[in-house]
């Protein structure tokens, strides 16, 4: 494996990156005045047909760092040999194929695509399939094959039995959100599929977390890829915080942050279906409207409501984490994980929906003390290390403070000292700090 360890400090431009003119006339247009360093990077390496593994912060403008090299690629090809499209799409082939773990996410990036390939006028054909939704219709969008199809998995598997699509003729595969298409839950999908593609093919794979153990996969699938992971430079516009409260007092300091800062939107995380309906009903008891995203919703009542909210309609949105991934919604000021995620990379995914493209965010998350260890958890795989804060009013209870001491038992080498760990435990006026922010 080649390591590119260069770190870019001020990235080329678009046109010094090599990017032919019906992509540069849109970028204009979309007034993306100069790549982000993971555009800068994998951008000339996914041009010169490398395999990429590239580890980069959520919100840090991955869709284009693949979409951009892949549509100069077809756009290359249409303009050398006319013909070749409409060859490509007979009998319902595809040339670039997405996976991505969502179906919200598989419509957005497609999105994405559509809209950078405005300048190549139609030529280049993009298509999004994903569960919940009629087959019917996305067959009849493959009809003839497409140039790009962005799919989640079991949409896929589906269509392909159905005749609808063919992959013998994929020749770039990106996995988008790759450490969850590479979890456990997808496996035997993902294995399915890879064994439908053709030996030969372009391998990249882009996330904002790369776990150990899929690292180890990553060596099997992909040949001789370029390894860019790039520092967190957006670091600094997603502040990150973590208020302890009494188990009982959560959901009323939830309300309170939530009418004491009124938030245009607020994005909040449970860790189940049903938590988000409770939650929502204990809201609405004191007076917060909030609207819930989850699995157990059809799958036009979650487009509806992931539209509005993005359209800033809906103020409070209570989801599950299959709104942790990838979901651009535009300056998002705030994200409160009022469950901790179970694993440590969804906490990651899941604050990285706010304070994106360099936009200042917040992240907060309320603990009690029986989340104190797995806390401790979380801030040790993803290399944080936060200070605990109270809201006036909401003062944990002597009981957080000998939940506190026995969570640090476990942990090999704590950083900092007892003292800094009382200075933790002092009662911060989040109100000031959040009107300062
Ligand atoms: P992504 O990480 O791909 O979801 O992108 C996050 C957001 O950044 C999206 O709203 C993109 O439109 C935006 N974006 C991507 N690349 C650029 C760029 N070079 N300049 C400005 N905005 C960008």
């Amino acid at each position: 494996m080649s390591i590119d360890t260069t770190q870019i400090t001020t990235p080329a431009n678009f046109t010094e990156l090599g990017l032919i003119s019906p992509l540069l006339a849109r970028l204009t247009e979309l007034e993306y005045q100069q790549p982000t360093p993971i555009q800068a990077q994998a951008i000339p390496s996914v041009l010169a047909g490398r395999d990429l593994i590239a580890g980069a912060n959520t919100g840090s403008g991955k869709t284009a760092a693949f979409a951009l090299p892949l549509l100069q690629q077809l756009g290359q090809h249409l303009s050398t040999n006319k013909t070749l499209n409409s060859k490509s799409r007979e009998g319902n082939y595809v040339a670039g194929l997405i996976l991505v773990p969502t179906r919200e996410l598989a419509k957005q990036v497609a999105d994405s695509i559509k809209s950078y390939a405005a300048h190549f006028n139609g030529a280049i054909k993009t298509v999004a399939v994903f569960g919940g939704v009629s087959a019917n219709t996305q067959m009849l969008a493959l009809r003839g094959g497409t140039d790009i199809l962005v799919a989640t998995p079991g949409r896929l598997l589906d269509l392909i039995s159905s005749n609808a699509i063919k992959l013998d003729k994929v020749k770039t595969l990106v996995l988008d959100e790759a450490d969850r298409m590479l979890s456990l839950g997808f496996t035997e999908e993902l294995s399915a599929l890879l064994a439908l593609l053709p030996k030969q093919k372009q391998i990249l794979l882009f996330s904002a977390t790369f776990p150990e153990q899929v690292q180890a996969l990553t060596q099997e699938l992909l040949n001789d890829p370029v390894e860019i992971q790039l520092q967190s430079s957006d670091a600094s516009t997603l502040v990150q915080r973590v208020f302890t409260v009494n188990k009982g007092q959560k959901t009323a300091l939830l309300a309170h942050l939530i009418k004491q800062h009124k938030w245009q939107q607020a994005l909040i995380f449970v860790n189940a279906k049903n938590s988000c309906n409770h939650l929502a009903e204990k809201l609405s008891k004191r007076g917060i409207t909030a609207e819930v995203f989850h699995g157990d919703k059809g799958q036009g009542a979650r487009s509806r409501v992931l539209d509005a909210f993005k359209a800033g309609e809906i103020d409070v949105l209570i989801a599950t984490d299959i709104a942790a991934r990838g979901l651009d919604i535009e300056k998002l000021p705030v994200v409160i994980n009022f469950d901790l995620p179970r694993s440590p990379s969804d906490y990651m995914h899941r604050i990285g929906r706010s304070g994106r493209a360099g936009e200042v965010g917040l992240a907060l998350s309320l603990i009690d003390h029986e989340d104190f260890h797995h806390f401790k958890v979380i801030e040790k795989k993803n290399k944080l290390r936060l200070e605990h804060e109270q809201v006036a009013g909401f003062e944990t209870v002597e009981v957080i403070n000998d939940a506190f001491s026995d969570a640090d038992k476990p942990m090999a080498k704590p950083e900092g000292s007892g003292k800094k760990k009382r200075k933790n435990k002092e009662q911060v006026n989040a109100d000031i700090w959040l009107r300062n922010d």
